[in-house]
């Protein structure tokens, strides 16, 4: 057997970004969620050939200062903690500083941001890993990165990505899914040059759902809105009409982040039951807030996964809340009197 060697930081890298970069629709969450953590106010997501040759996701956000912009793509940098302490209750989306050492591992990034403060813009260069240049550029305050050739150094999981198409698609599912997240940002899609989605930005959730779904969808909602126990729920919820054969309509977020819960998807489907025939799934767009110290949003690289600590107590909440909604007697055709 060889001997035993700690790998050089750019094979790390590369294994490390495998875990959080699977496909251009990772880096568009990623780099969208970093955005949001810098307080834009809109964001601009642009692909070409579904995402593969580029990428490109502009914000009015912050920015972020020039002597910090090398730090920025070192493994495990962040400005979002400082210690494990401060996981609990984590109020940003991002945390593990692995996005962009993980993308400009794989592929081949250009960033430009201003800060407020600074007189010019600064355009950094960084591929496979190796910086290329920094140079002062005139720009608007904010950053925009541009994220081309992805896994051009990792011809293996190259072949794994699958037509411009599918890759479109996912990505154009995830720019809905953060729309409906942040209704108080304006996300502007385009894809090849041609404008897919945009939102206002005007904070009003239904909007939203209207522009993405349509009049059918947005005519038949119930509004959810209750507190209990440090759990908030807002939003809407489809009347058991327009249920849907999959699952694919059931969003929700907890503190702005989209996730995957099985006790939340268990209690809205369980609500459901009665209401609406086996196979068939509800429409949903519920936003929770709960404590931050009653949730664990790190339980995978991706913060896909959550789990809570009083997890009967979320089930029972949500169970109850959205059968009293769909209860009420408004859901039975009104029958209209004439005199
Ligand atoms: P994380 O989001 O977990 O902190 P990232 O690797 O995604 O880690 O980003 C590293 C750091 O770069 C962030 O903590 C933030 O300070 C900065 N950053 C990244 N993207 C932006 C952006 N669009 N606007 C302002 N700052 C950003
Ligand atoms: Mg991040």
């Amino acid at each position: 057997m060889p001997n035993i060697q700690v790998l050089d930081q750019v094979t790390i890298d590369k294994i490390a970004a495998g875990e959080v970069i699977e496909r251009p629709a990772s880096i568009v969450k990623e780099l969208v969620e970093n955005a949001i953590d810098a307080k834009a106010t809109a964001i601009t997501v642009e692909i070409k050939d579904g995402g593969i040759s580029l990428i490109r996701i502009a914000d009015n956000g912050c920015g972020i200062p020039k002597e910090e912009v090398p730090l920025a793509f070192l493994r495990h940098s962040t400005s979002k903690i400082r210690s494990v302490e401060d996981l609990t209750g984590i109020a940003s989306l991002g945390f593990r500083g692995e996005a962009l050492s993980s993308i400009a591992a794989i592929a081949q990034v250009e960033l430009r941001t201003k800060v407020k403060e600074a007189d010019a813009g600064i355009q950094y260069r960084i591929e496979g890993g190796s910086e290329k240049s920094l140079e002062e550029i005139g720009m608007p305050d904010g950053t925009t990165f541009f994220v081309r050739q992805i896994f051009f150094n990792t011809p293996a999981r190259r072949k794994f990505l699958k037509t411009p198409m599918t890759e479109a698609s996912h990505v154009s599912e995830l720019i809905t899914r953060l729309a409906l997240s942040h209704p108080e940002i304006s996300f502007q899609f385009l894809t090849n040059g041609q404008p897919k989605l945009h939102t206002s930005g005007n904070g009003r959730l239904k909007d939203v759902i209207y522009h993405i779904y349509g009049r059918d969808i947005t005519g038949n909602l119930l509004e959810i809105n209750a507190k209990a126990n440090g759990v908030a729920i807002r939003g809407y919820i489809g009347k058991p009409l327009i249920s849907r054969g999959n699952r694919n309509y059931e969003n929700y977020y907890i503190n702005g982040r989209y996730v995957k819960s099985s006790i939340i998807a268990k209690a809205i489907e369980d609500a459901y039951k009665g209401f609406t025939m086996q196979h068939k799934y509800p429409f949903t767009v519920l936003h929770f807030t709960i404590d931050g110290t009653d949730l664990d949003v790190n339980v995978h690289p991706t913060k896909m996964e959550v789990r809570f600590s009083k997890q009967q107590e979320v089930y029972n909440f949500i169970y109850n809340t959205l059968k009293d909604a769909l209860s009420e007697k408004e859901l039975i055709p009104r029958v209209e009197l004439s005199v």
